[in-house]
């Protein structure tokens, strides 16, 4: 198996696969970035490949065909984007039926059938309904793969059908030999790995060496005194391109360093106050129709303005 980290559950599927005895649904759950997809993934071609008993061998023609992405008795669901290519926020009744009737069919290749359903959270009521029933009656050979966040937004009905495998972030090694796998360059590995905490899904980005270095020197300004010319140019430049939650990370680590140091309740209050709405500002741009550099650059003046009062 390719997969770096997860050796506990590694195991426990590779036992499963030997015996021939998988549960027929699971439910991988978890923190965002650490590799329950694909993790799923390998496990689904290991199911289906013609020679393994355990992982999959990469040269028959069921992975083969996984690898080109047409294999018959392969599906993988999760939400759909629109016609403005944003991701929609369900996943809905229509795409459950589209997996009921899949899982109902038998094996073109052999036995076997696989469904991966990604963000299963985000299954709407009546999609979730819809899937009991593929969960209550599994078709004969049929594997459905749940993945999901927030594993507490599904139904009990649905968990409780399910083999519940759950991930956590990985180690620093384990996460740094992931992020390197991913093709990030020598020099911005440290503050991928800084970024990542565990969970290099999160810093796909800086496979980019642009975005990446955007970071790299937002990193270095977020440490020198505040310089509002540097910052507003590094903004406007930038803003749009990178993920707002990494540069919120990146520009409240050293006001977090900070706020341990206080011991003052008055002070420590007004500059947590300042972080948390520091925090708040990516959502809050979403739904109210902020200028994006001029409300970053007000939080990050008040920021300043609180911290240096300590
Ligand atoms: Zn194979």
């Amino acid at each position: 198996m390719k997969m770096i980290g997860h050796q506990a559950q590694q195991q426990q599927m590779a036992e499963q696969l030997k015996q021939d005895h998988m549960n027929h649904a699971i439910l991988l759950h978890g923190p965002k970035g650490v590799g329950k997809s694909l993790f799923a993934h390998e496990l689904a071609a290991a199911y289906l490949c013609e020679n393994s008993t355990t992982w999959a061998c990469g040269t028959c023609q069921s992975c083969h065909m996984l690898t080109g992405d047409a294999h018959p008795d392969f599906l993988s669901l999760g939400r759909a984007y629109n016609d403005k290519q944003v991701q929609n926020r369900d996943i809905n009744v229509a795409q459950v039926r589209e997996l009921g009737h899949f899982i109902g069919l038998t094996g073109t290749r052999s036995q076997h059938r696989v469904v991966i359903l990604d963000d299963a959270d985000h299954l709407n009521r009546q999609a979730a309904n819809a899937l009991l029933k593929g969960l209550e009656e599994p078709a004969q050979g049929c594997l459905i793969l749940l993945v999901c966040e927030k594993i507490q937004h599904l139904p009990i009905t649905v968990r409780s059908r399910c083999l519940l495998m759950p991930f956590s972030a990985l180690s620093t090694e384990d996460c740094l030999h992931v992020c390197q796998n991913m093709g990030i360059s020598k020099a911005y590995l440290d503050l991928a790995q800084k970024l990542a905490q565990g969970q290099p899904g999160k810093v796909i980005d800086m496979c980019q060496e642009k975005k990446a270095q955007a970071l790299l020197t937002l990193s270095q300004l977020s440490q020198k005194p505040l310089d509002m010319i540097a910052w507003q140019l590094w903004l406007e430049t930038h803003l749009s391109s990178l993920s707002h939650h990494m540069i919120i990370e990146l520009i409240c680590a050293p006001y977090l360093q900070n706020l341990q140091q206080l011991k003052n309740f008055e002070q420590h209050q007004e500059l947590s106050k300042a972080l948390w709405d520091m925090a708040c500002w990516p959502e809050r741009l979403r739904t109210h129709s902020l200028r994006p550099v001029p409300s970053l650059l007000a939080h990050l003046l008040h920021l300043e303005d609180v911290s240096h009062k300590a």
